[in-house]
């Protein structure tokens, strides 16, 4: 429920961005914890800060065009939404993916502006990316399609401006082709403008696998706090991309048996484990699909389509995308002996399984704080970069999981502060909220 003091902010919020679902569903996700706060704090509605939050600081929409590998001329459309530089220069990922529209880059940049408050990091928030679909295209497809890209987005970004990173379908290798791209327009080899970089050429140790790592650690600490473990505890993660990958093998290593991941065609099913060597190998070497897991591991069985959520487990960890947790997919992890749910990914549990959860009694981690880990690192990456220094893995580790830790005592004790010992969800809205809100006050009406 939406407090009666906020009705007319969010219809307003659906009046000026019609046709954006999942923009509405970030708003109206926060604005159902808010309540509490505007009725304690009244200067927050008198100084016009929650309809100021909801309203980008700058949207750019530009055209992308590239020619593929047979000299055709492709069209794709660029996005960079900067949301919130409240509390640091703008910061979020760019993703690559057929369905992306002005409204996935709202809700991910709304999303992240609250999310980079999170870490207690300096960092504003905002998010990219191109409807473009890398899927199979040639590394020189992908490397035509960044410089043009950068062509554009490079007078909008800078180390002090803006600071891209990775999303969905932009890893690594983007990350290289936009730099190198970058570097070569402005004639200025700036680290701190993208992160996500190659570890040898000012990228961080410990940022490829941080978000998966990240809400291993997150979950851990809320199992922890509530009595138990992961301990032997049945794990699914879905997905297989970056963040699946490195969840998989933290939870792994703190004790837990993650049986199944998935990829936008199937879903892999084995007992025994994933064995991360061979996922590694098909989707980070060979850039395959699950398809080739399956084959290379005749214990292991693989279903195309139907939904991975229907195999029982104790411990959730959805790592691919929005809303892939239906209010159906919910109750029958809950049915099935479900107890904790981290989003590894950004909202993936609609707002009906976010329901389900919480009437079941089921520990449910929002990506906005159990996610955050990546981000976090990317922080991390910049604070190397501003220093010209190089962190190790063991110290860069141990930061992010003290982050972790800091963001999950900061959740947890809001919850009880405001009332609702337990809520995640309310403790991660009302804490990010007040630190982005309290700098917004703080800088006057900009
Ligand atoms: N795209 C990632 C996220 O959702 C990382 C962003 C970054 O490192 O800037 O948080």
């Amino acid at each position: 429920m939406i407090d009666e003091k906020l009705e007319d902010i969010y219809d307003d919020v659906l009046r000026r961005n019609p046709g954006e679902p999942e923009f509405h569903q970030a708003v109206r996700e926060v604005f159902e914890s808010l309540g509490v706060v505007v009725s304690k704090h009244p200067e927050f509605t008198r100084e016009g800060v929650i309809q100021r939050l909801c309203e980008p600081e700058r949207q750019i929409i530009f055209r992308v065009p590239w020619h593929d590998d047979e000299g055709r001329v492709h069209i794709n459309r660029g996005f960079r939404v900067e949301f919130n530089s409240a509390l640091g220069p703008f910061k979020g990922g760019l993703r690559f993916h057929p369905s992306v529209y002005l409204g996935t880059v709202k809700f991910l940049a709304f999303e992240q502006t609250f999310k980079n408050a999170l870490t207690n990091m300096p960092i504003g928030g905002a998010k990219g990316g191109s409807d473009f679909d890398p899927k199979g295209r040639s590394d020189r497809e992908v490397m035509r399609f960044c410089q043009s890209l950068m062509t554009e987005l490079y007078r909008h970004i800078g180390e002090y401006t803006d600071v891209p990173a990775g999303d969905i379908g932009v890893g690594g290798r983007e990350i290289g082709y936009l730099f190198g791209h970058y570097k070569r327009i402005t004639n200025r080899y700036e680290s701190g403008v993208l992160t996500g970089k190659g570890t040898d050429w000012g990228g961080a140790l410990v940022r490829k696998e941080a978000t998966g790592y990240g809400a291993a650690y997150f979950l851990e600490e809320m199992l922890r706090v509530n009595g138990t473990s992961l301990d032997d505890r049945t794990c699914i993660v879905s997905g297989s991309g970056n963040v699946a990958i490195y969840a998989i093998e933290k939870i792994t290593q703190m004790g837990g048996r993650v049986v199944a991941c998935s990829d936008s065609d199937g879903v892999i099913f084995d007992e025994k484990g994933i064995d991360l060597d061979l996922l590694k190998q098909v989707k980070e070497v060979e850039r395959a699909r699950l398809t080739a897991y399956a084959e290379a591991r005749p214990d292991a069985t693989y279903q195309e389509g139907g939904s991975i959520w229907d195999i029982p487990c104790q411990v959730a960890v959805p790592c691919a995308t929005q809303n892939e947790i239906s209010g159906r997919d919910a109750r029958m992890l809950v049915s099935n002996g479900c107890i904790a749910v981290a989003e590894g990914a950004n909202m993936p549990a609609s707002p009906e399984a976010v329901r389900v959860f919480s009437q079941a009694g089921v520990l449910f981690a929002p990506g906005k704080a159990a996610n955050a880990g990546g981000v976090a690192t990317s922080a991390l990456e910049m604070q190397q970069n501003a220093s010209r220094d190089r962190w190790t893995f063991e110290h860069t580790e141990l930061r992010l999981a003290k982050i972790m830790k800091g963001i999950h005592d900061a959740c947890f004790e809001t919850a009880e502060t405001y009332g609702s010992p337990g809520d995640y969800v309310k403790g991660a809205n009302i804490t990010a909220f007040q630190r982005v809100a309290g700098a917004m006050i703080a800088l006057g009406l900009v």
